[in-house]
């Protein structure tokens, strides 16, 4: 690029520097690598400052269903802002796109959920899980069910009540979660953690492990189950088929509500509508965010089955909760007009049909390669592990530094990947075509050609 954009990049870095502190972010190791402006985007593709194109392959952060530059959810954020940019939902008030949102959502998401209550992000959208289920218990009379049963190396968003649903044990170490009231059990991530064992066995057991918790902490005293359908943040780890069966009779058995965090999964990510459909989930509790408005404007939500809202909504008095952007008009009518073009444009369909198995069969070709363990997927997200030995599993020392290799040269040969340690993970727009996976497969081979000769040239020794 020219001079002056490089100019701009420096000083927009310095000021980043001066004035921004990062999400998830080392800002001593950013300081000194300066941080990546992104400045533009279109289609499957963005542009940093410098004018460096890029695949964005995990569609910003799960969220980008509809691609970027959609007019469409342009025009519908400004024709709202017009008429009606911001009124509450709070004290008996409504607004017309929040209540045709809350409509199309009964109208897509499985039979037995029909009611919405608003948010504005994912984090929020289980902060607002953990304050209905203690309350649905509690009146109804059972105050003592109070604990929720999570996983480790789950994500479930930053907040406290996100962070501490969550499993991830660096977040708990910082302002002291878990908060009380929240177990967590193992995963059912068979590659790194199944051994010999056979994975269906194995996801039977992690599911028992649900039974044998339970029973510890006693019945009465355990309101309600959490998982993702498949956990995306925590390295797309898709769990064995035996496992959501399982989980689903023991929910059901003891009575405990089943909450499917379906923040990454919802909107067609997986070949349906919601993850729950792919897996055979019945969740008492849906919180969605991320593809709702494919990142426009934020806004999430959680589903109540009919059981808990007809529950609440009939004996369960005055719900003290909510948020100043609960039900947003402009965040709404974005959300709106982006359902209506995944259905307009048949885009579950075409990830069910055509890309999504498109992209599973390109993928896989991958697993040939010396340093990839394991491939998996399903719809359009994917994982591959980076490893030492094909055969044993044995994965390279030191823990996560291939994976940030690699992760470097995607951006370097343009293509966005994400790295959760040693796995390396995509996630597309739901628009991307099949030139554009063929794109994003032939840029992940390079890359990882790239993270294999670097091995050699002992990068890891280092
Ligand atoms: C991203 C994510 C969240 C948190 O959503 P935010 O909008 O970042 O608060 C919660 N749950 C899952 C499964 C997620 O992937």
């Amino acid at each position: 690029m020219n001079q002056q954009a490089n100019i701009n990049t420096q000083d927009l870095q310095t000021l980043d520097r001066e004035h921004h502190m990062h999400p998830f972010t080392d800002q001593g190791d950013l300081n000194n690598k300066g941080t990546r402006v992104i400045s533009k985007a279109d289609g499957v593709y963005i542009w940093d400052s410098e004018g460096h194109k890029m695949l964005d392959g995990m569609a910003g952060l799960w969220c980008v269903a509809v691609g970027y530059g959609r007019k469409e959810l342009a025009q519908a954020a400004y024709d709202q802002m017009l008429e009606l940019p911001y009124y509450n939902s709070f004290f008996q008030c409504s607004n017309p796109p929040a209540i045709k949102l809350a409509e199309k959502l009964a109208e897509l998401a499985p039979d037995h959920l029909n009611n919405v209550f608003f948010t504005g992000s994912g984090s929020e959208s289980n902060d607002t899980v953990l304050r209905l289920v203690r309350h649905y218990w509690k009146s109804k009379g059972e105050a003592q069910k109070s604990v929720i049963i999570s996983r480790k190396n789950a994500y479930h968003g930053s907040t406290v009540a996100g962070a501490s649903l969550g499993g991830m044990k660096y977040m708990h170490e910082q302002g002291d979660l878990p908060i009380p009231g929240i177990v967590h059990i193992d995963q059912p991530y068979w590659f790194a953690e199944g051994g010999d064992s056979d994975p269906e066995e194995f996801g039977l057991e992690r599911a028992q492990q649900l039974e044998a918790k339970i029973l510890e902490l006693g019945v009465n005293r355990v309101a309600a189950f959490i998982a993702e359908p498949l956990q995306g943040a925590g390295g797309v780890i898709i769990p064995p088929a035996s496992y959501w069966p399982e989980i689903s009779r023991i929910c059901e058995k003891y009575d405990i509500l089943l909450i499917a965090d379906e923040v990454i999964t919802g909107f067609g990510r997986t070949g349906n509508w919601f993850g729950s459909e792919t897996y055979g989930i019945k969740p008492d509790f849906m919180p969605i965010a991320k593809a709702l408005s494919s990142g426009y404007l934020p806004i999430g939500g959680v589903m109540l089955s009919d059981r808990v809202a007809k529950y609440l909504k009939e004996e369960g008095g005055e719900i003290n909760h909510g948020y100043t952007y609960s039900g947003h008009p402009a965040a709404a009518a974005v959300a709106l007009k982006n359902l209506e073009i995944i259905q307009n444009e048949k885009l579950v369909e075409k990830v069910a049909e055509d890309t999504g198995p498109y992209l599973q069969k390109r993928w896989q070709e991958l697993l040939n390669h010396p340093i990839v363990g394991e491939t998996r997927g399903v719809g359009l997200v994917c994982a591959l592990e980076l490893v030492k030995d094909k055969t044993t599993r044995e994965r390279l020392a030191p823990d996560g530094k291939a994976g940030g290799l690699c992760k470097d040269f995607c951006t370097q040969n343009g293509l966005v990947m994400r790295a959760t340690g040693d796995i390396m993970l995509v996630s597309p727009p739901l628009v991307i075509s099949r030139e554009e996976i063929d794109e994003l497969i032939s840029k992940a081979r390079q890359s990882l050609d790239d993270t294999l000769a670097a091995i050699e040239n002992g990068a890891l020794d280092e």
